[in-house]
């Protein structure tokens, strides 16, 4: 393979792992951060600005906190895009607000560069590993050239659609991954309180859709199917929930997600769905 010259923009917890993943690759990486510490940690060439380890590069990846800073590594005084030979790629890692990755790629193609967005899902020990997934927002041919820097940080990558479409995908899954990190909490501490044992509440959980989740069970067996006749109706999910928030207020266990929950079942039995079985939640909310 080639050797390639990478600029790389972010080297914190991710940035740094990732970077020298490209440095094992065979690549030659020059890095820039803010920070001069993280920098020396990383343990890249150094650069002294943005433009700097763009000068030459074949492609500059920027692996930052928020939009604000991607837009000023990149397009600010100093940033990247003042020293990047046009026609290269801007592969962007970091987790933004999707509207913002729009306005990025918009600016990224004005400027002559072809544009990737390409989030990352996992955690820093995975970082570390090069088993990252990628979120790819990008064209065919973009994605193509990309996977020789994305294949060294990642073992799974996934082409979500045209440029924005990566950082959309990453924004759903960490939807769903922090929200029921609430309802997990708070079901450990109904079980707690109600003098369950953990391990045993932890058991019973992890056999059902409640620890296996919706999306590997019930959800590819019903509605995505297009078949909502009950198997669990609608009507008894919401009355489980009620003996579930009768419970937890008499021994004051927490039930903010359960509280925020039940509007959306009684809203869907007011909507004729409570026959039906619970997926037809994904149906009463599209028609929202
Ligand atoms: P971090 O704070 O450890 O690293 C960010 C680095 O960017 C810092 O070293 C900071 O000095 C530097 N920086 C900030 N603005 C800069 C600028 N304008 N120019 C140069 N450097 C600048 O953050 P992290 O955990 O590495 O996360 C980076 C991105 O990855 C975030 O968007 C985060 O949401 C996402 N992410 C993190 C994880 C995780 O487990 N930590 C997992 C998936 C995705």
């Amino acid at each position: 393979m080639p050797v390639k010259k990478i600029g790389f923009i972010g080297l914190g917890v991710m940035g740094a792992p990732m970077s020298r993943n490209l440095v094992m690759g065979g690549h030659e990486v020059t890095g820039f951060d803010l920070s001069a510490e993280a920098i020396r940690a990383a343990g890249n060439r150094p650069a002294s600005s943005a433009a700097a380890a763009a000068d030459g590069a074949d492609c500059i990846i920027t692996m930052l906190p928020k939009g604000d800073h991607v837009k000023q590594a990149l397009f600010g005084d100093g940033g990247a895009c003042e020293k990047l030979p046009k026609g290269s790629l801007v592969i962007d890692m970091s987790t933004v607000q999707p509207l913002e990755t729009d306005e990025i790629a918009a600016e990224a193609q004005s400027r002559g560069f072809r544009f990737v967005d390409a989030p990352v899902g996992r955690t820093s020990r995975h970082a570390e590993e090069g088993k990252l997934l990628i979120m790819a927002g990008a064209e065919v041919g973009d994605l193509e050239d990309a996977r020789q820097y994305l294949s060294l940080m990642g073992d799974t990558i996934i082409h979500c659609g045209k440029p924005g479409m990566g950082s959309r995908a990453k924004i759903v899954n960490n939807y769903m991954s922090i929200v029921s990190n609430v309802v997990v909490a708070e079901s450990l501490v109904l079980a707690e309180r109600s003098g369950l044992d953990l391990d045993v509440a932890i058991d019973v959980c992890r056999g059902t859709t409640a620890g296996q989740g919706h999306l590997n069970t019930t959800y590819p067996a019903k509605v995505l199917q297009g078949d909502t006749a009950p198997g669990f109706m609608l009507d008894l999910a919401l009355k489980d929930l009620k003996i579930a928030l009768e419970l937890a207020a008499r021994i004051n266990a927490p039930t903010y997600a359960g509280a925020a929950a039940r509007p959306v079942y009684e809203l869907g039995q007011a909507c004729g769905k409570g026959r039906e079985d619970w997926t037809a939640m994904l149906q009463l909310l599209r028609g929202i």
